[in-house]
């Protein structure tokens, strides 16, 4: 190999798609570090091998269309799409062979899919409450009698406030997509508990639900955005004072064990099934869509807390037994140094 092709060598095999190249008698020349990759899949040697063979006699025998491309899909595991596209080499009318670029477009596919799903979502969450305030401003529109009027009005205002909501949580999610480094800070973690009990305290009250904050570590501290780690507490609470009936309570403690700080809200409501536990953390994803609709849910709640917790390089899970209970742990990462050994909350 001279030094030029050594040198053109190095080059493709930096290229993070696929390279084959062909000779001009169709023969293979050269194929770079993530061509032989596929090439030599055991599963998938033969598809994709075939494919671009393929692919190749067909540009220098000169009867494919200028740069004829295939879609090979694998199904692995791991499942794997491929774009493959040949182009006929040639330098000055003289033929010099074919090169086959290998294109992994699997995760673009499943972005492309999450972002589909996510405008249909958005799409059908917000038609239905802007559809129930046209039909509720038709009504008013025609009615008489002041007092059913009144009531209807009322129910365009909630469908009015769910819309909103709706989108305040899109844009709150949005916002954390899009600056996953926020604001960070020392952030005392009594302060935080502190402040997302006060905010869900009317809406506890309003539903006679008592709420029990337990001692925490006065020093106990995390790193990361104020306003992001109380969202995400106050999600938390917000869903046991609305997934409870009257009369239950709802406790909020912390503990750490020097590496990680778990914030902890527990309550005695309607749980969650088996079978939606690892769901409800997906975004418009409910178990009971009723009681969400009832209690002003929007279905974002979960997917704000595990992104923030995400963000803050920590993970938020759930331990529920339907009907009796569930408990969802905060877990963040303990300021370097800040934290105390033992629990004494
Ligand atoms: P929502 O706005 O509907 O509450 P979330 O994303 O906050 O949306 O929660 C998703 C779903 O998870 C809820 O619709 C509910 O079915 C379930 N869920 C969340 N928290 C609790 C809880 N503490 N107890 C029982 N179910 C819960």
């Amino acid at each position: 190999m001279s030094q030029a092709e050594a040198r053109l060598a190095r080059s493709l095999s930096a290229i993070p798609h696929g390279i084959v190249v062909f000779d001009a008698d169709g023969a293979i020349a050269f194929r770079n570090k993530v061509a032989a990759r596929y090439l030599s899949a055991r599963h998938s040697e033969a598809l994709v091998d075939e494919a671009i063979r393929d692919l190749a006699e067909g540009v220098l025998a000169d009867h494919a269309p200028a740069a004829p491309s295939r879609a090979v899909d694998l199904f692995g595991p791991p499942r794997r799409a491929l774009v493959l596209t040949a182009v006929r080499l040639e330098q000055r009318s003289e033929d010099l062979g074919a090169l086959v670029l290998i294109d992994d477009v699997t995760d673009r596919r499943r972005l492309e899919s999450i972002r589909r799903d996510f405008v249909a979502n958005i799409s059908h969450e917000l038609k239905t409450p802007v559809g129930a305030l046209g039909l509720l401003a038709e009504t008013i529109g025609t009615e008489d009698d002041p007092e059913v009027a009144r009531r209807l009005a009322a129910r365009m205002m909630q469908e009015a406030f769910r819309v909103a909501r709706t989108i305040d949580d899109l844009l709150e999610l949005s916002q954390i997509e899009a600056d996953p480094d926020g604001h960070h800070e020392d952030v005392p973690i009594p302060g935080l508990i502190a402040e997302a009990v006060d905010r869900v305290a009317g809406a506890a009250a309003q539903q006679g639900i008592s709420i029990q904050q337990e001692a925490v570590p006065v020093a106990l501290s995390v790193a990361g955005d104020r306003r992001q780690l109380v969202s995400a507490i106050y999600n938390l609470l917000d869903n046991a004072v609305k997934y409870s009936n009257s009369g239950s309570s709802v406790s909020v403690s912390a503990l750490t064990d020097g590496r990680s700080v778990e914030v902890r809200v527990a309550d005695h409501g309607v749980g969650v099934p088996r079978r939606d536990l690892e769901r409800v953390f997906e975004r418009f994803y409910r178990v009971d869509r009723a009681r969400s609709r009832e209690t002003g849910g929007t279905g974002l709640g979960l997917a704000i807390v595990r992104n923030i917790a995400e963000n803050h390089g920590g993970s938020v899970h759930v331990e529920s037994t339907e009907g009796t209970g569930s408990t969802f742990t905060l877990r963040l990462p303990a300021r370097m140094g800040g934290a105390p050994k033992a629990t004494d909350g």
